[in-house]
């Protein structure tokens, strides 16, 4: 369906190296984008880009810490380089720090918000210009439930999320006149290396998800993938500014 198709778009996603950004990856590659997976662990890149090969795409990987404006820059220049262009950026590396508010130190503040929110404006500054040159783009900022709903651990995490929706829907206004549109995801509880680590330590919680979560089950990284190829595809042109929940109807209801 052309609607849907990817033929000759270049994504850069950020952590594509796995959990959701791979999900995400693995949808756009399966679509037919070309797909530059920015992370840090280099054999975690790797295997990533081997696993977007095997779906038929052309992938390669850069070694990228996003909370540095300089590797921001030389990914966006990268996808030119080696994929010929730069039309779709995936802003979805991210970390967490589970503390109560009066437990955080500065330094913590500066790392989640530095990584979850800084990071996706300074790769979207650098991926304008590809993206004014080719007449179009497509901007993917990964929320969280943390964008809609506070919790006693989450007011850094929190922050930031919040921030990528308000981030996404400024830039999208900005950017609607260069055919850009900019919009949101925000996942529900997904099974993924952040979400392991926080079941290990709090003693209820996979239970506690399934009880909440309408659909009865956690979310795998694969369920990201047709909200990536809608949202990086012909057919969500006239969509900018949204921040789309894939949840599992987690947040609407009471
Ligand atoms: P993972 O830990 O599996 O993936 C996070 C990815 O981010 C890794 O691939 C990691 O790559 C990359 N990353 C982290 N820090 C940096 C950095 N400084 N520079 C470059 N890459 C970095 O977690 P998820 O897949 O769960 O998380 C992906 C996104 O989804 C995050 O933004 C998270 O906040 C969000 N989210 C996740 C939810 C969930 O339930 N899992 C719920 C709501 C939101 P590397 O190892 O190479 O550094």
């Amino acid at each position: 369906m052309k609607l849907f198709d990817l033929s000759g778009r270049v994504a850069v996603v950020t952590g594509g190296n796995g959990g959701i950004g791979l999900g995400m990856a693995r949808g756009l590659a399966a679509a037919g984008a070309a797909v530059m997976v920015a992370g840090r662990n280099p054999e975690k890149s790797a295997a990533a880009v081997r696993a977007l090969r095997e779906l038929g795409a052309k992938a390669e990987s850069i070694e990228a810490d996003v909370t540095r404006e300089e590797d921001c820059r030389a990914m966006a220049a990268a996808a030119v380089e080696r994929l010929g262009g730069l039309t779709i950026l995936v802003n979805n590396a991210g970390t967490n720090v589970r503390k109560r508010p009066e437990e955080y130190s500065l330094a913590e503040w500066h790392r989640v918000l530095d990584t979850n929110l800084t990071s996706a404006f300074m790769a979207t500054q650098a991926v304008y210009p590809a993206m004014k040159k080719a007449g179009f783009g497509k901007i993917i900022n990964i929320g969280s439930m943390l964008s809609i709903f506070g919790g006693t651990a989450h007011a850094v995490y929190g922050a930031s999320k919040g921030g990528i929706v308000q981030l996404t829907r400024s830039v999208a206004t900005s950017w609607a006149r260069d055919n850009i549109q900019v919009n949101a995801v925000l996942p529900g509880w997904i099974d993924t290396d952040l979400t392991r680590a926080a079941r290990r330590d709090i003693e209820g919680l996979h239970d506690r998800v399934l009880a909440r979560t309408p659909a009865g089950r956690w979310g795998d990284p694969a369920d990201f993938a047709g909200i990536a190829v809608f949202l990086a595809s012909a057919a969500s042109d006239f969509i900018t500014g949204a921040a789309i929940p894939v949840d599992g109807g987690f947040s609407v209801q009471v």
